[in-house]
Order: C-alpha cells, then sequence, then structure tokens
C-alpha cells in the first residue's frame, strides 16, 4: 500500500510515543522519536525525492517491460485485497503472480463457503480479465493463522503449513478449487498454485483432486478450462528436485521469503535474527539460479513471488538468470521496470557471472552498487542511512 512499516520493533516504548514526532525509516528498519531538526531535514529531502521518482516513473506505466535489446520480461503482481488489484491495475501490471487466498479466510471469523469463495475469486479474475490470475491455494500455518482454526506447534514453520493441511483436509482444498474454477468460467485466465510442495507425491495428489473437481463441475454442466497448476518452490527440497517438478508441472514459482529462511536456517519474523536473513546470500542466489536452469530444462516457464521479485537492487540479476515472470507488490513495479528498461541483458549477464563468484552478501551489494552508478540508477537503490 506504500505506507513505511517497520516490523518486529519488539523493544519499542509504544505507550510513550503518544502524540510524539516520528520518523518511521521502512527502507533500513528504523523509527525515530522527536528529531532534531536536522534529521527532519534529511528524511524531508528523501520524502520529496521519493515522491519525484514515482511521479516520474508514472510515464512508464503503459511501455513494455523490456530490456534495451528487446528482452522481455512479464512484471505482475501479488495480490491479496481487492484494493491491491486496484492499485495493480493503475500501475500497468499485466497479470497476477500471485493471489494470497488466504487473505479473504483471514478476514472472515469461520471458514467462507464455496459460494462465497466463487464471489470474491471472481471479482479478481474479473478485474484481470484477460490476463492471468495466479490463486493460491489456502497457505495457512507457520506465520499465517486463522482465528478459527488454531494450531499449536512448537515450530511451525517445520510443522503442519501450506499443502500439508489442506492435502489432510481435501473438504478445504476441493471446495477451494471448486470455487476458483467456478468463478473462471468464460473468463479462462486462472492459473492454480501450490503452496510448500517439499516432495513429488503432494505435487501429484494434488493434481489429482483437481483434475477431480474439474470433472465434476464440467459433469455439473459449468463451462470451463483446465487452468495450467504451478508450484511453488520455497523449500529446499524443491530446489533439487526443480527438474522433476518441472516435468509435471505447468509453470513454477520461486517464493523466496520462504526459500531464504529455510536455506539460512533464518526464521523471517524474528528480529534477533533478522539480520541474517540476506535476500541476496550467495547460496539463495545460486539456488534460484538452478531453479530457473532445472525448469527451463524441462521447457516450462518460471517466475519469483516473494519479496526479492520487487527489489530493484535484485532485478538485473533475476533478469539475468532467466526468470520469464517477476511478480511483485504493485508499489515497486514501476521501480523494476525503470531498472530492467535501463540495461541490455549482456550488462545483466555480465553483472550476475561477477556476483556468482562472490562470497558474500556485503560484497554482492557493493557489486550492484557500483553497476546501478555506472547505469545512472543509483536513486533506484535504498537512500543511504543519515550519519
Ligand atoms: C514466499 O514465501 O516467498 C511467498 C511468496 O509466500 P508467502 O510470503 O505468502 O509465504
Ligand atoms: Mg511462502
Amino acid at each position: 500500500m506504500g505506507i513505511p512499516t517497520v516490523m518486529g520493533a519488539v523493544d519499542l516504548p509504544y505507550t510513550k510515543l503518544d502524540g510524539r514526532e516520528l520518523i518511521v525509516d521502512g527502507y533500513h528498519g528504523s523509527v525515530y522519536s522527536d528529531p532534531s531538526p536536522g534529521l527532519k531535514a534529511h528524511y524531508q529531502d528523501i520524502v520529496e525525492e521519493d515522491l519525484q521518482l514515482v511521479a516520474g516513473l508514472e510515464q512508464l506505466k503503459d511501455l513494455p517491460c523490456e530490456t534495451l535489446d528487446k528482452h522481455r520480461v512479464a512484471l505482475w503482481v501479488n495480490t491479496g485485497l481487492m484494493a491491491d488489484a486496484m492499485l495493480s491495475l493503475e500501475r500497468g501490471a499485466e497479470g497476477v503472480g500471485l493471489y494470497r487466498t488466504e487473505v479473504p479466510f483471514m478476514l472472515r471469523d469461520r471458514f467462507p463457503s464455496e459460494e462465497e469463495q466463487r464471489l470474491v475469486y471472481r471479482e479478481q479474475l474479473q478485474a484481470f480479465a484477460p490476463h492471468p490470475v495466479t490463486m493460491r491455494t489456502l497457505d495457512i500455518g507457520g506465520d499465517k493463522s486463522l482465528p478459527y482454526f488454531p494450531i499449536s506447534e512448537d515450530n511451525p514453520f517445520l510443522g503442519w503449513r501450506g499443502i500439508r493441511i489442506t492435502l489432510d483436509h481435501p473438504e478445504i482444498f476441493l471446495s477451494q478449487v471448486r470455487a476458483m474454477l467456478k468463478a473462471s468460467e468464460d473468463l479462462d485466465n486462472l492459473r492454480i498454485l501450490l503452496p510448500m510442495i517439499s516432495s513429488i507425491p503432494e505435487l501429484e495428489v494434488a493434481q489429482m483432486l483437481i483434475y477431480r473437481a474439474f470433472d465434476e463441475l464440467l459433469d455439473e454442466g459449468y463451462n470451463i478450462q483446465m487452468p495450467p497448476i504451478g508450484v511453488m518452490v520455497e523449500v529446499p527440497s524443491a530446489v533439487y528436485q526443480a527438474r522433476e517438478l518441472a516435468a509435471r508441472a505447468d509453470f513454477l514459482s520461486v517464493g523466496s521469503n520462504d526459500l531464504t529462511q529455510y536455506l539460512l536456517a533464518v526464521d523471517r519474523n524474528n528480529a534477533r535474527v533478522a539480520d541474517l536473513y540476506h535476500s541476496l546470500h550467495p547460496a539463495v542466489l545460486r539456488a534460484l539460479n538452478t531453479v530457473v536452469r532445472e525448469s527451463h530444462s524441462q521447457g516450462v516457464p518460471v517466475g519469483i513471488c516473494g519479496e526479492l521479485a520487487g527489489d530493484p537492487s535484485a532485478a538485473m540479476l533475476l533478469v539475468a538468470m532467466g526468470f520469464d515472470v517477476l511478480s511483485m507488490n504493485a508499489t515497486n513495479l514501476l521501480k523494476v521496470k525503470s531498472v530492467i528498461r535501463c540495461i541490455t541483458l549482456e550488462r545483466a549477464e555480465k553483472l550476475l557471472a561477477e556476483v556468482m563468484t562472490l562470497p558474500d552478501t556485503e560484497s554482492i551489494n557493493r557489486c550492484i552498487e557500483t553497476t546501478f552508478e555506472a547505469c545512472g540508477l543509483t536513486r533506484l537503490l535504498k537512500p543511504k542511512l543519515p550519519e
């Protein structure tokens, strides 16, 4: 929504902040109370530069997302609320790479019925038609809980989450898939995405259930097409089996938020280890590169829908790796497009080759910064911290 936000600020003395002037720096995760005039001026400049930058990017809205040498990349958006959809359309999104269906589930105090789901999904599909909308099946557990379906576990991120829950409760899965399929009638822009797949049998059982729902609806007289079925690659086992998964699916989509936390063994919501959560860690980049190579070896398109996809500083690397789709929150869409339109694929590949030889995130960030400076793109990087 474009609102600067700081997460995990556990030591913030909230009760003492009432009525005080605050600066919330969402770029660096800092909160300042009673800022000095110098600090205020520093941030006022950043706010103004940001506004100017965003206004200047508006003109890119209807231009294609392609490099200077015409290599095309699809820029899609992540949605959950109808408000996201509206903003995305204003920013010229070409599709939805991740519709988080848990959002409408979280807004209720009980499981929505099949018909209630159909109406919500129809709204999304209609808003974007004829562009594709990738609906992820319910991804609860871990950090996303439903008040009316409590799960208590010692280690929720390694526990019952995503596809594991819905395969144990096929009635939830089937009614959701039926609602999606019914909602797609006469629109045919639905894609279904399966979260937290960690083995081939999980994919096969999910596919079987989707085919069953599809056949039932055809028998019931619905005029629907079989949607493409995709797999989220967000646990390490899926990276190592990307080839086998791609051979059985219609597309892959990397969930870099979870993948990073599982590769680095860093809980993405634990403030104490937040400094260790490096989306541009060499191991993460190597995993992403592998997934693209394996997926393409099967002729299957691959996207990325974690936060990394919307990070302008990662854009050149992701394009060079060969991702077909970058899906992000609408706020970052034009920033990422502007980076991609300023470089050649060759230059991005050169940067990637260099980055892949570096041993740590710090040197990777420095290398990216140097390229951005050389391309005159520094304003698209995070502003510097105040002195
Ligand atoms: C991810 O893990 O990168 C992802 C897109 O899914 P979520 O953030 O909803 O877990
Ligand atoms: Mg995830």
